[in-house]
């Protein structure tokens, strides 16, 4: 190693990434041929070589790329849910800039680094998922959940990656829902680790104490960045999944979660940041630096919260059921088809949103419904003075509505079994302030009337 500033190295990696990432894998999702192009230049650089390993499930290719001949193995996967490609580009990235550094030395790592190490990488294990944008593959199995029974072909291959290559340690890549914070805050966990237990005692052995060790290494990284943005997961043993058996195999084996960031759909600060946190474990294994620490320099990490986001949370906001009036908070969700559903109404002071609308004094109408009788063109001023009417629903055939206005409706097959708004409802409702303003929330976003 390099003497340096402690963050100086970090600083190399992230201005590389800045300036040489592979820019076309800037897209919300990434599919088995947006890759290829990327793998066939990886394939290109004289350090790496690059083999197919088997296939999907479908017949696509899966494929391994390798650097260095090193004793220290090390071995990261990603994308075993088709629909989680953000380390998929970050690891891909990782190799062009360890590739640029064999002529730049712009990293903290010693010329002979590939002596000491050989690093596999398995980006998208589970193409026939990317494909379908779904996390299970083709075979509609959770390729996470079969790591005992090893019926799908992408899980065979690899637990035989495993077998034969005997990683030291083990990187093992995914994304968490938007919806995670980084402990009771307001902030979404951007990054998430666990060092998975391999039995439901959760013992800590050598390699798990080591990935821990690695784990406080990147987070430390990583905070440079992002200090309010990291998460440690849970590490309850689960018996189905690959991290837990592959820890059991005596790997020292992380997992890596990339999350939402605001404004960043596309989760490419996430992306960065593996690449960077996976730079740091690899720098901090070659100057033995992750023995400098503690197990409690891994739990200062806050928790890795489920549900502490919410995409639009509405607080305080007055309701009524029947007679009786009361306030609470409304928490809407955004789907991957973009439909907006209530998720929770309550107390909801544990959560905070992506977008906070400040609702007091402001009262929710009874949800009423316009009934279509026959084919209806509906004109935005149309729409506009039925919702100031309190419709904030259709109820009929969806095919007899030509919406022509840019907002969204809601058209229902019957009318709804509740007046008041419910968890699960589709976030579409009327509601006025203390001066008689009116508000339409439709499919979550706010119109004022
Ligand atoms: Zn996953």
């Amino acid at each position: 190693m390099k003497a340096a500033h402690p963050h100086a190295p970090a600083q190399a990696i992230a201005s590389l990434w800045d300036s040489h990432h592979f820019s076309p894998l800037d897209k919300a999702h990434l599919r088995h041929q947006d890759i290829q192009s990327v793998l066939d230049e990886i394939a290109e650089y004289p350090a790496v070589t690059r083999q197919t390993i088997g296939y999907s499930c479908a017949g696509k290719s899966i494929e391994r790329l390798s650097i260095g001949q090193g004793p220290l193995i090390i071995l990261a996967w990603t994308q075993m849910h088709g629909d989680e490609p953000t380390a998929t580009a970050a690891v891909l990235d990782w190799l062009k800039l360890l590739h640029l550094n064999a002529s730049s030395q712009a990293l903290a790592l010693d010329a002979d680094w590939t002596s000491l190490v050989t690093l596999h990488v398995i980006p998208m294990l589970n193409p026939d998922g990317a494909e379908r944008h779904t996390r299970v593959n083709e075979q509609g199995i959770d390729i996470n959940r079969d790591a005992k029974h090893l019926q799908t072909p992408e899980g065979r291959l690899l637990w035989q990656q495993v077998q034969t290559l005997k990683p030291d340690v083990a990187f093992n890549l995914h994304d968490q829902n938007p919806y995670y914070s980084a402990g009771e805050t307001p902030y979404p966990a951007t990054i998430a680790f666990l060092a998975p237990a391999f039995h439901p005692d959760k013992h800590v052995d050598a390699p798990r104490l080591r990935a821990k060790q690695l784990i406080a290494c990147m987070a430390d990284t990583i905070s440079h960045w992002l200090p309010c943005h990291i998460g440690r997961y849970d590490d309850t043993y689960s018996l189905r999944s690959f991290g837990d058996n592959i820890a059991g195999t005596g790997a020292s084996t992380i997992l890596i979660e990339s999350g939402a960031h605001p404004n960043d759909p596309h989760r490419q600060v996430a992306r960065k940041m593996n690449v960077i946190g996976l730079q740091s474990a690899l720098e901090a294994l070659l100057g033995k630096l992750y023995q400098q620490k503690s197990l409690a320099d891994y739990y200062r990490i806050p928790d890795n919260v489920e549900d502490g986001l919410v995409d639009i949370k509405f607080s305080r906001v007055t309701q009524r059921c029947g007679e009786h009036e009361y306030v609470a908070d409304i928490s809407v969700n955004v789907d991957k088809q973009g439909r907006a559903t209530v998720k929770h109404i309550g107390d909801l002071s544990g959560q905070s949103g992506f977008t906070h609308v400040s609702a007091y004094q402001t009262t929710v109408q009874p949800i009423r419904t316009f009934q279509l009788d026959g084919p209806m063109v509906l004109t935005e001023a149309e729409y506009l003075a039925l919702l100031q009417q309190g419709f904030s629903a259709f109820v009929g055939d969806r095919s007899q509505l030509d919406n022509q206005s840019i907002l969204p409706v809601l058209v229902l097959p019957e009318p709804p079994a509740y007046s008041t708004l419910y968890p699960g409802a589709p976030a579409f409702w009327l509601m006025h302030d203390s001066e008689g303003k009116q508000r339409a929330v439709l499919n979550g976003k706010i119109v004022h009337l």
